[in-house]
């Protein structure tokens, strides 16, 4: 699942490598997907994307955001979408659910696994989508300081019980975290996922802030993590620390055997010593 260094990375590069590029030819839904989610009928896509110009390529916490013609973004990412540039016909897959030839016949396409976001969205139509939502501060921005940070807490009430993962993934959430880039931040901050987020100490709250910080810039510095592909298909060069394939393996810094436990809809791995 794309994530925020994923959508940094792939948002930088559509920047550089689609930017001007006129939509000649569209295919929406060669191969079906009941999880690919498209926010218009296909016939709008149609009319939308073809003949029109790309501009700017953004992150936009998990997603991508790309302007299309004067008035429409595509919003790509937040699931698992494979966002692919290919320099001529070649390599391109045979099943996938959005395809854009370019008039200089480059293409990009777009292939779901599990679900994904193929999204036309109008400017106005951003701020509430449920997927996507309003523009928030991005956790690898200066902006992100720890004071705002620990505004986050002040928000909960005195009995709200919510764990430190589902406060850094769902609500209020780290904008653009999701169950995988959570896995490195908690290991690096040393706090256990199910810990509740109101009995973090100021320190273990700045741990975390810290942690969130710079798993995801240098993360997004990298390329992405290694187990998602950038726009030309090239794994990302961030190695994971906690992963499936951890289980019963030694931690990097005490050698306990790490952990998996399935806890809020997603496999959490951990050192059961070194994250309490
Ligand atoms: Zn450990």
């Amino acid at each position: 699942m794309l994530e925020l260094p994923e959508a940094v990375t792939i948002a930088r590069q559509m920047d550089q490598e689609l930017k001007s590029k006129r939509i000649a030819a569209i295919v929406r839904g060669s191969s079906p997907h009941k999880f690919a989610f498209y926010t218009r009928p296909g016939a709008a896509y149609q009319w939308i994307l073809k003949g029109s110009t790309l501009g700017d390529s953004r992150e936009h916490g998990n997603a991508i955001l790309t302007a299309v013609g004067a008035d429409h973004y595509l919003v790509l990412g937040g699931g698992g979408e494979r966002i692919i540039f290919h320099p001529n016909a070649e390599t391109l897959p045979k099943k996938h659910q959005l395809l854009l030839q370019f008039e200089d016949d480059t293409y990009l396409t777009v292939t779901v696994s599990g679900w994904g976001n193929i999204m036309l969205l109008q400017p106005s139509e951003l701020a509430g989508h449920p997927h996507v939502g309003e523009r928030r501060i991005s956790p690898i921005s200066d902006a992100y300081t720890f004071a705002h940070f620990q505004g986050l807490f002040a928000d909960l009430k005195v009995e709200d019980k919510r764990s430190v993962k589902y406060f850094a993934i769902s609500g209020p959430g780290i904008w653009g975290v999701g169950n995988g880039c959570l896995q490195d931040i908690l290991f690096r901050a040393k706090i256990h996922p199910r810990r509740r987020a109101l009995d973090l100490n100021a320190q273990e709250r700045q741990a975390l802030h810290a942690a969130a910080r710079e798993m995801l810039t240098e993360a997004a510095a990298l390329g992405g993590r290694d187990c998602e592909r950038d726009l030309y298909n090239q794994p990302g060069g961030y190695q994971r620390i906690l992963h499936s394939k951890m289980v019963g393996e030694p931690c990097p810094e005490c050698q306990t055997p790490i952990e998996k436990m399935r806890y809020l809809g997603g496999a959490s791995y951990f050192c059961p010593a070194c994250q309490v």
